[in-house]
């Protein structure tokens, strides 16, 4: 279990201490330095198999796509997150907090479309309807604690699912998760 101490964003890096750091090459250049929107997904491979090793595998373009029937649709796709956190609560880190990862995908924020451009992504460890660990909702009010801390444009109502910028493609992080577990001085009055 990591304490809230333990958390450091190294803002001249982008990368966060105290989490694994495990880097990635599918990310890119913001086209600027504007930081102000998280975005929560969910993610598990195969999807309801955890703590397979496969996350981990397809953000560094390494997922063995032999191994299971399921990825062979995933292969020689480049994405990436900023984080992940594991079932256990367990953060990873795949790509600087200064650079673009590859989450969004084509999706719009307030009329604003590629949302890569200008946010942070967080993979949960998980599907969308089987409910989320104590200690992955511990791990991740650490984390948007300490990132809310240096990226003070990431306000509550700019905290979204991916299913709120992609809502033609996307299910996740779905019911599963329980907005009001984010704390309320992140969230504010959603529902
Ligand atoms: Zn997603």
């Amino acid at each position: 279990m990591q304490s809230s101490q333990s958390l450091t964003l190294d803002t001249a890096t982008g990368w966060l201490n105290g989490a694994k750091h495990l880097p990635s090459e599918n990310h890119n250049a913001r086209p600027n330095a504007e930081i102000s929107l998280l975005v929560m997904h969910n993610i598990s491979l195969p999807p309801g198999q955890f703590g397979t090793g496969m996350v981990e595998a397809l953000f560094t373009n390494q997922l063995p796509i032999d191994a299971h029937p399921y990825f062979t649709d995933l292969e020689g796709l480049k994405v990436s997150a900023h984080f992940f956190i594991s079932r256990e609560g367990a953060i990873t880190q795949f790509v600087s907090c200064k650079d673009r990862a590859w989450h969004a995908g084509i999706s719009e924020f307030m009329h604003r479309k590629n949302c890569n451009d200008f946010s942070l992504g967080i993979e949960l460890e998980g599907v969308d309807d089987q409910a989320y660990s104590d200690a992955q909702y511990q791990s991740l009010n650490q984390l948007v604690n300490e990132l809310t801390k240096h990226y003070p444009l990431i306000t509550p109502d700019r905290i979204c699912g991916h299913s709120d910028i992609a809502p033609e493609r996307k299910t996740d992080p779905g019911p599963a998760f329980i907005w009001q577990r984010l704390q309320a001085k992140h969230l504010g009055e959603r529902s």
